[in-house]
C-alpha cells in the first residue's frame, strides 16, 4: 500500500495533483525536510502505470535527501513526476497549473528541470511559482546548470588530489574525461585553465571536434578512455561504468565525474577500494546544479558569485567523506550515506534542544 511504502522509507508527504482541462497528473514526493526545503527536479515521462510513477517519485525523492545531505547543502529531498509524454502532452497551461500546485506547498518543495523538462519549461512554471529555483539567466536565474555541475566535479577532483598526492593542484596531472557533452565540456575547460593534461573521448565526433581545440587536450577512441594510465578518470557520459568487469581494467588513481549512478552495484565501491582507487561519490560531486538552485531563495535572489562559492564547498564535502571512509574502514560510497544520515540526525538533535 502507499502508506506502507511511505512508512518503510520514512517519507513525510505524497501529494497527488490533477487538473482535467490540461490533463495534468502529477505526484510530488517529499522525503525528508530536516535539513531544509525538499529539493528535486520535475520529471515528465509516459509512465505505464500510476504505481510505477509513485515508485519513481518515492525513490528519486529519497535519493535527493541523501544527495543534499552528503553534499553539505541545507536542503531536503523531494521529486515531482508528471505522467505524460513530454513531446505530446506538455503545454503552457499544464506547466502553469503545475506551477500553481507547487506554489500551494509554500516552499516545502523547490524545483528545477529533470528528464522530460527543460529550462524553458521552468521559465513558464516560474511565472506561477517562486519555488522554481532553476530558470533562465535572462529572468535573473542561474540558467543552465551544466557549468555549475562541472565546477562541483572539479572541486571534488581537487579534494581527491589532495587526499592522494597531498597537493590539490592540477599542473602535471592527467585527467581522462569520458563524454564531453554539456557537463564534460565545461570540466575540460576548467581543467585546461588549471593546467592539467586532458584526454577526451565521445561517441559524437562533432562534440570531440568542438572541445579538442586546445593543445593540452588529446583525443582517444571511446573504447580506450576508461583504461588509460591517468591520475583521474572522469565519467561524464553514462551510468554503470564502474562494475565487476570494468574495475579490474582501470589504471587511474581517482574516479571523479558527473555521470549519475556510476557504480553498477553498491559493492562495486568496495572493489574500487580494494584496488586502491579513490572514488568520489557521483551524487556528491554532481550536486552543483541543486546548490546553485538553492541560491535563488536567498536574500536578493540568485547571485552567481555566492552560488559558485557554495558549489566550491563540495571540496569540503568530499574531504569529509574521504576522512569518514578512513575512520570507519568503509568505501567512500558507504561513507557518503553515513555522512548524510549523521547530518540529518545532528539537525534533529539541534531542533530538539531549541
Ligand atoms: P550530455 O548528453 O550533454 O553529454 C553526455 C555526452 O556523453 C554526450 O556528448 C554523448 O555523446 C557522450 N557519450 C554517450 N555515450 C558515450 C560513450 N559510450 N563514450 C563516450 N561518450 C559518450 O549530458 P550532460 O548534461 O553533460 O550529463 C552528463 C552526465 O552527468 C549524465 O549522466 C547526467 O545524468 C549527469 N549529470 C548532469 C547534470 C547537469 O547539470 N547537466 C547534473 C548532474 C548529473
Amino acid at each position: 500500500s502507499i502508506f506502507q511504502a511511505m512508512e518503510q522509507g520514512d517519507y513525510e508527504h505524497l501529494f497527488f495533483c490533477q487538473e482535467q482541462s490540461t490533463g495534468l497528473k502529477a505526484i510530488i514526493a517529499i522525503h525528508d525536510t530536516t535539513l531544509g526545503p525538499a529539493a528535486g527536479g520535475i520529471r515528465m515521462k509516459p509512465y505505464a502505470t500510476e504505481e510505477e510513477a509513485i515508485r519513481d517519485a518515492l525513490r528519486l525523492a529519497q535519493a535527493m535527501t541523501y544527495k543534499c545531505a552528503a553534499a553539505g547543502a541545507n536542503l531536503g529531498g523531494g521529486k515531482c513526476v508528471v505522467i505524460g509524454d513530454p513531446q505530446r502532452d506538455k503545454s503552457e497551461a499544464l506547466l502553469r497549473v503545475l506551477g500553481r500546485f507547487i506554489r500551494r506547498l509554500n516552499g516545502l518543495f523547490i524545483t528545477g528541470m529533470d528528464v522530460g523538462t527543460t529550462l524553458e519549461d521552468m521559465d513558464i512554471l516560474r511565472q506561477e511559482c517562486p519555488y522554481v529555483t532553476i530558470y533562465s539567466e535572462a529572468l535573473g536565474g542561474p540558467g543552465d546548470t551544466a557549468a555549475a555541475t562541472a565546477l562541483g566535479v572539479v572541486s571534488g577532483m581537487r579534494a581527491c588530489l589532495k587526499a592522494v598526492y597531498g597537493d590539490e593542484r592540477f599542473q602535471g596531472r592527467h585527467v581522462a574525461v569520458q563524454g564531453v557533452g554539456a557537463v564534460g565540456s565545461h570540466v575540460v575547460e576548467l581543467l585546461v585553465q588549471a593546467g592539467a593534461l586532458v584526454t577526451i573521448a565521445d561517441v559524437d565526433e562533432e562534440r570531440v571536434r568542438s572541445v579538442a581545440t586546445h593543445e593540452q587536450v588529446t583525443v582517444v577512441a571511446p573504447g580506450e578512455i576508461a583504461t588509460l594510465p591517468v591520475d583521474i578518470y572522469s565519467p561524464c557520459a553514462l551510468g554503470g561504468v564502474l562494475n565487476q568487469t570494468s574495475i579490474p581494467t582501470l589504471r587511474c588513481e581517482i574516479v571523479c565525474g558527473s555521470a549519475n549512478n556510476q557504480l553498477q552495484e553498491e559493492q562495486d565501491g568496495e572493489l574500487l577500494e580494494q584496488r586502491g582507487i579513490l572514488y568520489a561519490p557521483d551524487y556528491i560531486v554532481n550536486a552543483g546544479g541543486v546548490i546553485v538552485g538553492a541560491d535563488s531563495l536567498l536574500p536578493g535572489g540568485y547571485k552567481q558569485q555566492r552560488a559558485e562559492a557554495a558549489v566550491r564547498r563540495l571540496y569540503q564535502a568530499v574531504e569529509q567523506v574521504i576522512s569518514l571512509a578512513k575512520e570507519q574502514h568503509v568505501s567512500t560510497n558507504r561513507a557518503a550515506a553515513l555522512l548524510a544520515r549523521k547530518r540529518i540526525e545532528m539537525m534533529k538533535q539541534v531542533r530538539s534542544v531549541a
